[in-house]
């Protein structure tokens, strides 16, 4: 086959018109013959079976008949036309139904003559009626490409509309078939196929589009499948050896006298085991001749930050700055305040830039930054500025990464000369299995351990009828020193009706308690920075013991005093979500206590949620049941991976096709890493195409 085929442009191919050429791209996204080839269907419908009109039972049912129509006719209803044929075989009658196109229909149908019927059947009374079937004459349908399982394809409303039928891309991926014979170019090596047992590429095209049986089907299914997962780790693993081997790193050798100081006279407890575990680990990184890009993993608590510090002293010990950076300015504020306190009379140079810096303040800012004086900036997106020049930063950190793209890392890879070390920090808890694959470019640590001493959060299910209850335990609760959030949910489609929600509920606590006895803060997004600060600042000091918010405070914000969490309309949150505000009590030394609150009508999956959270805190298990429930895309947001556009894997579903892959890339590319094998010559072209197309690899920064 002409390799560029496959590039052929769809308006080409026979039967594909400009104005379909159109409605396909627009729709589906097909621009050429690898894209209508790649359009796999969603499933199948079995037309190995002929059915007797007399066999026919239920409405519903997808059925096949061979028979003549002998009548046809207009009938006249209330709302327009249809078209009524009477259609027959030796045991019975039917009826076939047009609603459009009749005059076409009329003009084009033979009488008398057979045909094969496929559709959905009605009854009515005694009669069974088929509508809009889709009709081969019997002879055509004996001599053409015999298909016993039809593909049933991705559908949209205006593909129908523009007469785009399932039937009509069923006849293009035929064509196309025929145009190309059949051949298309394997892209697995031998060994692989053969180890393995996959079906070759052409075979298991041919039977994706047209199962000669479920056996193929299946083996179809597996082989691209694997395929398509092949090619997302080689591509992801490839990079980091690239990244490994190319970008020579910033050495940080030396432990120096800031780490070893804070080491020894300010390190305000002893590390867990997962802390030691995670520096170590990081050392390594920077104490080796490679650029480090690492995530480190670890639940809501579990003490990111100290090691985030140990790695920053680390960089100053070697002549470096570092910044760290927070999607909020309230957590930026607070991790400029925690490694002050940590730091204590330490003589290193630290200052905070946000959005509400002060000009002249941040002029110091970048002069300081120029000449050395400043060894670690805290701060938001504002540090990324380009006025925000480093003499030499060495080490990079991103706390909370999901509200940071992949662009905005880049970014920071420009901040100096040779890239900075890079530690992304995330509470979101990805299951192991999957953020290895997620984040293949990436290397992972977890901490997975809580410091001692922590009692786990009681969590509880309450409906809105015990609000009165609860609201007693806020006041015990309150009475025994403790403070308390109540937290409403705010989506964008709903933000007017959920302001409204969070407001009345501000009121019925305000009501509830009374001042002076009780004093009440209240943060949303709609407030000026400023003014929440304010408002957080109350909280945190103990000024007020009730905090009414929205999600703002979902990340990050430290207050261990706070030993109780209300959630409202807890049904509309996310796990991951429930799990994280869950994180914001249980910091101190009481007993927490988190109270999701609904109302009466929760479906099926509100109440997985909520007995999931009722049931464990372990945040991976949670994030077990979180993919399960919304499937990897939600999950990570969708800048995050190629492997949320995939075609035909799931890589839930299919995890376990996921890791045969990732082993089978690994031990190709450590086998043979620029792909110069002849053996691989297959792969590397491949390869090639798939980096020019868009598929998969559009997400690369
Ligand atoms: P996160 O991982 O959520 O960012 P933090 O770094 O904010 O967690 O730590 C949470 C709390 O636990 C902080 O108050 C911190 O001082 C405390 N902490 C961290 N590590 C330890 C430890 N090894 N022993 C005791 N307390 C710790
Ligand atoms: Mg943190």
């Amino acid at each position: 086959m002409n390799p560029n085929f496959l590039q052929t442009p769809i308006p080409y191919l026979k039967g594909v018109g400009p104005n379909r050429a159109d409605t396909l791209k627009s729709e589906l996204g097909i621009e050429t013959y690898r894209d209508l080839l790649h359009l796999f269907p969603n499933r199948y419908l079995d037309k190995t079976q002929y059915y007797k009109i007399s066999q026919l039972q239920s409405s519903g049912a997808d059925v096949q008949v061979v028979g003549k129509i002998i009548h046809l006719k207009t009938v006249e209803q209330k709302r327009g036309k249809r078209l009524v044929a009477k259609f027959v075989d030796e045991t019975g009658e039917m009826e076939l139904v047009w609603f459009r196109a009749q005059k076409w229909i009329r003009e084009n149908l033979k009488l008398n003559e057979p045909y094969v019927v496929f559709g959905r059947v009605n009854r009515y009374g005694s009669t069974f009626s088929m509508p809009h079937p889709e009709m081969e004459l019997l002879k055509e349908h004996q001599q053409g490409l015999k298909i016993s399982m039809q593909p049933i394809y991705p559908s949209t409303e205006k593909l129908s509309a523009k007469g785009i039928t399932n039937r009509v891309i069923s006849k293009m991926v035929q064509q196309l078939l025929l145009e190309s014979k059949g051949l298309f170019q394997e892209s697995l090596p031998t060994y692989i196929l053969e180890e393995l047992r996959l079906l070759p590429k052409s075979e298991s095209l041919l039977n994706i589009h047209f199962p000669k049986s479920q056996e193929l089907l299946a083996r179809a299914q597996f082989r691209l499948k694997f395929e398509e997962l092949f090619f997302v780790q080689l591509q992801l693993i490839s990079k980091k050896l690239v990244r490994k081997q190319k970008i020579k790193g910033l050495p940080f050798g030396a432990v120096g006298e800031n780490f070893s100081t804070f080491f020894n006279k300010h390190l305000p407890f002893e590390l867990t085991n997962a802390q030691k575990k995670v520096i170590k680990e990081i050392r390594n990184d920077l104490g080796s001749n490679a650029q480090m890009n690492r995530l480190l993993q670890g639940d809501v608590g579990s003490g990111k930050t100290i090691v985030a510090l140990m790695c920053i002293l680390l960089a100053i010990d070697n002549g470096f700055q570092a910044c760290l950076m927070a999607p909020t300015e309230i957590l930026a504020n607070q991790h400029y305040h925690g490694l002050k306190e940590l730091l204590g009379k330490m003589n290193v140079g630290i200052a905070l830039l946000t959005g509400s810096t002060k000009k002249s303040e941040r002029n110091r800012i970048h002069e300081a930054l120029q000449n050395g004086d400043l060894h670690i900036l805290v701060g938001t997106h504002a540090v990324l500025e380009d006025k925000v020049q480093f003499t030499n930063l060495g080490l990079a950190i991103i706390d909370e990464q999901h509200r940071f793209g992949v662009a905005q890392r880049s970014k920071l890879w420009h901040k100096n000369n040779t890239p900075p070390h890079i530690l992304v920090m995330t509470a979101t808890p990805i299951p192991r299995t999957l953020a290895m694959s997620l984040y293949g470019d990436l290397d992972v640590s977890v901490i997975d351990e809580l410091p001692p001493g922590r009692k786990p959060v009681k969590t509880v299910h309450r409906f809105d009828a015990n609000r009165l209850k609860v609201f007693q335990f806020i006041k015990d609760e309150i009475k025994k020193g403790r403070q308390v959030y109540v937290v409403y949910p705010l989506i964008k489609e709903s933000e007017a009706l959920d302001y409204k929600d969070l407001m009345d509920g501000y009121e019925s606590i305000a009501r509830d308690f009374p001042m002076p006895e009780y004093q009440i803060s209240i943060v949303h997004g709609k407030m000026k920075p400023a003014d929440k600060d304010y408002e957080m600042d109350r909280f945190v000091r103990g000024e007020t013991q009730i905090m009414v918010a929205t999600t703002v405070i979902e990340v990050g914000v430290n207050v261990p005093n706070a030993s109780v969490m209300i959630i409202e309309s807890a049904e509309r949150f996310g796990l991951s979500q429930l799990h994280q505000l869950r994180g914001r009590v249980g910091r101190g030394a009481d007993q927490s206590y988190c109270i999701l609150m609904t109302g009466n009508k929760l479906s099926e999956d509100a109440k997985t949620r909520l007995q999931t959270m009722v049931k464990t805190s372990d945040g991976f298990e949670i994030a077990e049941v979180d993919l399960k429930l919304r499937g990897p895309g939600d999950l990570m947001g969708t800048q995050q991976s190629g492997l949320l556009n995939l075609k035909i894997a799931d890589i839930v579903k299919d995890n376990q096709i996921l890791q045969t892959a990732r082993y089978h890339a690994l031990q190709l590319l450590k086998k043979d890493p620029a792909l110069q094998n002849p053996e691989h010559a297959s792969v590397k072209n491949a390869y090639a195409t798939l980096a020019m197309g868009k598929d998969i690899w559009g997400y690369i920064s």
